[in-house]
C-alpha cells in the first residue's frame, strides 16, 4: 500500500473514522467498522444521495428490501452461475488469488516499463480466455509468464477455479426443513422483484425510477486496499425503468447527472474520468464506470448500466408471475427497460476522505486537516469557551443549545484554544466558534474558518443562519 494511503488509514482509526472490525481479536478481513464521525460522514453522504436521488427526482421514490431473499432471485439475477472469480492459489505460501488480477497486475508491469504492446497482448489474451471460460488456459498463461506469488517467490501455482462470490446461509431450524439462502451480493434485485408492488402503489409512470440504500456481501477473494474492497458493504442503488428504445438516451442523461453530483460535492474534475467498458456483462447493452484518481490509481466509484430487460424478463420466466407495464400513452403492455446508476457507500466515504485530507507545510508551520464540503463534514461547528471559568462555557452551552437541534455540534473546554482548533482541522469540522468575554457584553463571538483559517467577528444571532447557508447543498 502507497504512503498517502497508509496516512489515510492511520488518520480515520486515530481520529474515530474507520476502525478494523473486532480490532481487539487482530481484526476480521475486509470488514470495517465506521467510528463517530466516519458515522456522521456515512450517514451524510447516504442522505445527500437519497435527497438528491428522490426527493429532487420528482419521479424517483424510495424502498428498503430485506437483505434475503428467496434463493430463486439468485437463480434468475444470474449469480447463482456466473457470479464467479477465478482463483489460484500458490503451493507454497497457500495465499489465493485471483488469477485475473495476477495477469493484469503483470501487465501493467510491462505498461509501466512503457512495452505498451506487450501489456495489450497480455490483457487480451486473458479476456479471451475468460470469455471462453477456458480456466486451464489461464493458468497456463500464468504459468508460462513465470508470474510468482509475491509471497513466496514461486510459481507453484494450483488449477485455477471458478469461486462464487455469494455468502450462503440455511434458513429453517430442522435439519431436513433447512434450505440456502444468500445474503445478498447486491440490492438491485430487491428493487426488481418489487417493481410492480411499487408502480402500483406509488402510482408510477414510467418512465420512473426507484431507489435504495442497503447492505451487500461478497465474498471477495482478493480484500485489498482498505473500505475499496470490502466483504460488507453497502450499496446506494437506484433503478430507472423505460420504454424500450429510449434507453441509450436516459443512459447518456444519467452518466451525465451523475458526473455532475460528484463535481458538486467537490471533487475535482482531473480526479475523476468516465470509463466505458469494452466487454460488456450478460446483461447489459451500455456500461460505463465513473472512476476517480485513488491514491493508488483511477479505480471504479460507481457504474452505470443500461441492463435491457435482462432481470425483468428473468424474473417473470423463474416466478412466472408477469412483469409488464401498460403504458396508457401509446396504448402497449412491454417490460420495461433499465437503466442503473450503482454506487457503493463505502466507496465514496474513501473518495471523499482522500480527497478531504490536506497536508499544508510551510516555513513556519504544518497542518493536517480534512476539507470536506461542509454539507457532508461530521461535525458543522465546534463551540470553544476560551476559558472554564468567568460564565464563558455557560455561554457557549447556550450557544450550543442554539445550534444542537438543526446541526451536528461539539462543546470543547479543554487545552488551548490553537490546539482544539487544530484538533477540530483534523476531523474536518468547517467552523470554531470561540466564545470570550467580549461575548459576555456584546453577544458576539469568533468564527473560525478551516480552510483559510481566518477569523471574523459575528452576532451569535447570525451563527443560525451562516451555518445553515454554508451546509446546505
Ligand atoms: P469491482 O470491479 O470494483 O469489483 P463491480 O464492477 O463488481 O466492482 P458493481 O457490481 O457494479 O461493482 O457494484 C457497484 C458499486 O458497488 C461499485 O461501483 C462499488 O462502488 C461498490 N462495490 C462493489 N463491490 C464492492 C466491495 N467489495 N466493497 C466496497 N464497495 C463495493
Amino acid at each position: 500500500e502507497n504512503a498517502q494511503l497508509k496516512d489515510i488509514i492511520s488518520h480515520a482509526k486515530e481520529y474515530g473514522f474507520v476502525y478494523p472490525s473486532s480490532e481487539i481479536y487482530d481484526g476480521l478481513q475486509a470488514v470495517y467498522d465506521y467510528g463517530a464521525y466516519g458515522v456522521e460522514l456515512k450517514n451524510n453522504l447516504k442522505r445527500l444521495w437519497w435527497e438528491t436521488m428522490t426527493r429532487v427526482q420528482e419521479n424517483i421514490v424510495g424502498i428498503d428490501a430485506a437483505i434475503f431473499m428467496h434463493p430463486t432471485t439468485w437463480k434468475a439475477s444470474g449469480h447463482v452461475d456466473s457470479f464467479n472469480d477465478p482463483m489460484i492459489d500458490n503451493k507454497d505460501s497457500k495465499k489465493r488469488y485471483r488469477a485475473d488480477v495476477l495477469v493484469e497486475e503483470h501487465a501493467a508491469t510491462f505498461e509501466r516499463a512503457g512495452d505498451i504492446e506487450k501489456a495489450n497482448s497480455l490483457t487480451g489474451a486473458l479476456a479471451r480466455l475468460l470469455e471462453a471460460e477456458d480456466l486451464a488456459g489461464v493458468r497456463d498463461l500464468i504459468v508460462n509468464e513465470g508470474i510468482k506469488c509475491p509471497i513466496s517467490g514461486t510459481s507453484n501455482w494450483t488449477d485455477v477455479r471458478q469461486f462464487n462470490l455469494m455468502f450462503s446461509t440455511q434458513v429453517g431450524s430442522v435439519a431436513e426443513d433447512a434450505s440456502t439462502i444468500y445474503l445478498r451480493p447486491e440490492t438491485a434485485q430487491g428493487i426488481f422483484v418489487n417493481f410492480l408492488n411499487v408502480q402500483k402503489t406509488a402510482r408510477m409512470k414510467v418512465p420512473f425510477g426507484i431507489a435504495q440504500i442497503g447492505k451487500a456481501f461478497r465474498n471477495e477473494i482478493v480484500a485489498r486496499q482498505f473500505i475499496f474492497r470490502m466483504r460488507e458493504f453497502e450499496q446506494m442503488e437506484m433503478q430507472f425503468f423505460v420504454r424500450p428504445g429510449t434507453e441509450l438516451d436516459w443512459y447518456q442523461k444519467w452518466a451525465e447527472t451523475r458526473m455532475k453530483w460528484h463535481l458538486a460535492l467537490g471533487t475535482p474534475a482531473a480526479k475523476l474520468r468516465k470509463h466505458d467498458h469494452e466487454k460488456l456483462a450478460h446483461y447489459a447493452n451500455a456500461a460505463m464506470d465513473i472512476e476517480f484518481e485513488f491514491p493508488f490509481g483511477f479505480k471504479e466509484v460507481e457504474g452505470i448500466h443500461s441492463r435491457t430487460d435482462f432481470d425483468l424478463k428473468s424474473h417473470q420466466e423463474y416466478s412466472k408471475k408477469k412483469q409488464q407495464y401498460f403504458d396508457p400513452e401509446i396504448n402497449q403492455n412491454y417490460i420495461p427497460y433499465v437503466i442503473e446508476t450503482s454506487i457503493g457507500a463505502d466507496r465514496l466515504f474513501l473518495l471523499t476522505l482522500c480527497n478531504a485530507y490536506t497536508e499544508e507545510k510551510s516555513e513556519e508551520k504544518s497542518r493536517t486537516y480534512l476539507k470536506f464540503h461542509p454539507a457532508i463534514a461530521p461535525v458543522k461547528a465546534a463551540i470553544l469557551p476560551l476559558t472554564k471559568k468567568d460564565g464563558l462555557p455557560e455561554k457557549a452551552q447556550e450557544i450550543v443549545d442554539l445550534l444542537k437541534y438543526d446541526f451536528n455540534i461539539i462543546y470543547e473546554d479543554a487545552a488551548s484554544i490553537g490546539k482544539r482548533y487544530a484538533r477540530q482541522d483534523l476531523i474536518g469540522t468547517p467552523f470554531c466558534i470561540a466564545v470570550d468575554h467580549q461575548t459576555l457584553e456584546d453577544n458576539t463571538v469568533t468564527i473560525r474558518h478551516r480552510d483559510s483559517t481566518e477569523q471574523e467577528r459575528v452576532a451569535i444571532s447570525e451563527l443560525h443562519g451562516r451555518i445553515a447557508e454554508a451546509t446546505s447543498f
